[in-house]
């Protein structure tokens, strides 16, 4: 028995059908809404009895075409700009297929999609300023490099084997970053034994970077105190604002103060590729490890995080046992060690380098790094929008790619307008204009427009502007 199709042929031109279909929804992406609502006969659809029976391959494709194609996350569409995600690429898709169509393990061994991923690395560790003998793997995402990152941090820092003996609570490990710093950092420390209440989210200034006096005041303090300073997590790029914080400053005071430098810079790394924006990051060549997705600025389709750490014996320290099942053999597929799974938490993992060396030789750095460049100046032309507008507030400032503002009109009462805002923004998705997310700042509630999206245009940004202000006249009308 195999679960093969019947006939080879048949499946083939279900093969060709979806092809055709995935082409044509991704290149009329612009004419759909960016998002609607899964209606609730379609929501009701899926809740079925486990499928025991078999269905035609043909039907449950069909059923693919009409109950969840057309309710994506609309993170492909030109006026998608919620939280931050990219926005793909047709050929990111199919070599998205290309590498579950090889199935591969890429734990390690000796086969293409390792040898793939090895070499995109070194093109990161290029691209960030990394040396030669650093080690670095992708993940999932930024969470997890982050993860990665803190755990091998953690492992280096503490005055005892931690890996062996676990977490010594009479003298807390702290790890330093700002109020801005994403919650994977936190949810990093409570899965690592450090602890959340032992994250010192540090003030920030009035450009959302990290207060650096305040970070060594806060280091020295707690030295007194007895507790373990071990880390410091920079930012490039927050999620709320798009701010860096100094990160060479930042490297100066870890390497002062004989702690781990990690850089979150989930969206923001990525800006050194482009040698108009490289100074925001600069000093990220000084980190000892940092944590960056390609699947947000870099388009590769969902999932591709990267990290790196430049010590790769401290990555492997943390990461490597080596069970009898997976020792090296002289020869075959065993003769290469297995890499990746020496460097991370997983064993079995998919061979994402094989969709981040397609993407990256098809576009070409420098084109990528236009890319972002553009959605940079797109951000600007909305910034002056919103500053040009009497009825619109902008709530930040604008360093790179995220505009937080809000429909003023003629309120005053924070309150309302906050309730106001919230309005404006549900309208904006559930009309499928456009899909700007939230955050607070200060508590005021902001729209949110972080534009990562290499098909969003600058007459976008003018169709955000003025649905804002339409819907905020009619809802106060
Ligand atoms: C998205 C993001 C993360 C988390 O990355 P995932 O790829 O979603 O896991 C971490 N930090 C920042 C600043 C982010 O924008």
């Amino acid at each position: 028995m195999s679960l093969d199709p019947d006939c080879w042929d048949e499946f083939a031109h279900l093969a060709h059908r979806m092809v055709d279909d995935v082409v044509a929804y991704i290149r009329g992406r612009r004419e759909d809404p960016v998002w609607r609502r899964m209606p609730d006969d379609i929501r009701e659809s899926f809740r079925t009895l486990v499928p025991i029976e078999p269905t035609d391959a043909q039907a449950v494709y069909d059923d693919f075409v009409r109950t969840i194609l057309p309710f994506a996350h609309g993170n492909n569409h030109p006026r998608f700009w919620g939280w931050v995600n990219g926005s793909s690429t047709p050929l990111g898709a199919f070599s998205d297929l290309l590498i579950s169509a090889m199935n591969s393990n890429a734990a390690g061994f000796d086969h293409a999609a390792v040898i793939v991923e090895q070499q995109v690395i070194e093109w990161q560790k290029e691209l960030m300023g990394f040396p030669a003998e650093a080690s670095g793997m992708l993940v999932t995402g930024g969470s997890v490099a982050n993860l990665i990152g803190i755990a091998v941090a953690r492992n280096e820092h503490a005055p005892y084997e931690v890996r062996a003996r676990g977490i010594d609570q009479r003298a807390p490990m702290r790890l330093y970053c700002s109020t801005e710093t994403h919650s994977s950092v936190l949810k990093a420390a409570g899965l690592l034994g450090i602890g959340t209440d032992n994250v010192v989210k540090i003030a920030v200034n009035r450009r959302y970077e990290i207060e650096l006096d305040a970070l060594r005041d806060a280091i020295h303090g707690d030295r007194e105190r007895g507790f373990l300073p071990f880390c410091i997590v920079g930012n490039a790029g927050t999620v709320n604002t798009g701010a860096t914080d100094d990160l060479d400053t930042l490297a100066t005071i870890a390497a002062g103060e004989k702690v781990w430098f990690h850089v979150d810079g989930a969206f923001g790394a990525v800006t050194r590729f482009s040698p108009v924006l490289a100074h925001i990051t600069r000093g990220i060549d000084r980190a000892d490890s940092i944590g960056f997705d390609l699947h947000k600025w870099l388009h590769v389709p969902v999932d591709a995080g990267c990290v790196l750490v430049r010590n790769s014996d401290a990555q492997r320290r943390t990461f490597q046992y080596v069970p009898e099942y997976l020792s090296r053999m002289s020869g075959g597929i065993a003769s290469m060690p297995p890499i990746f799974s020496d460097l991370g938490f997983e064993l079995t993992r998919r061979g994402r380098g094989i969709k981040v060396w397609m993407s990256m030789r098809e576009h070409g750095v420098r084109r990528l790094a236009e890319s972002i460049e553009e959605n940079v100046r797109q951000a600007k032309h909305l910034e002056e929008r919103i500053v040009a507008a009497p009825e619109l507030e902008l709530l930040a400032p604008v360093p790179l790619n995220v505009v937080c503002f809000r429909y003023r009109g003629a309120l005053g009462d924070e309150d309302a307008l906050n309730a106001l805002n919230e309005k404006i923004l549900v309208a904006l998705q559930e009309r499928g204009i456009a899909a700007p997310s939230s955050t607070r700042l200060d508590s005021r509630f902001a729209i949110r427009a972080a534009i990562t999206n290499h098909r969003t245009t600058i007459d976008d940004m003018d169709v955000l502007a003025a649905a804002v202000i339409a819907i905020g006249r009619e809802k106060t009308a």
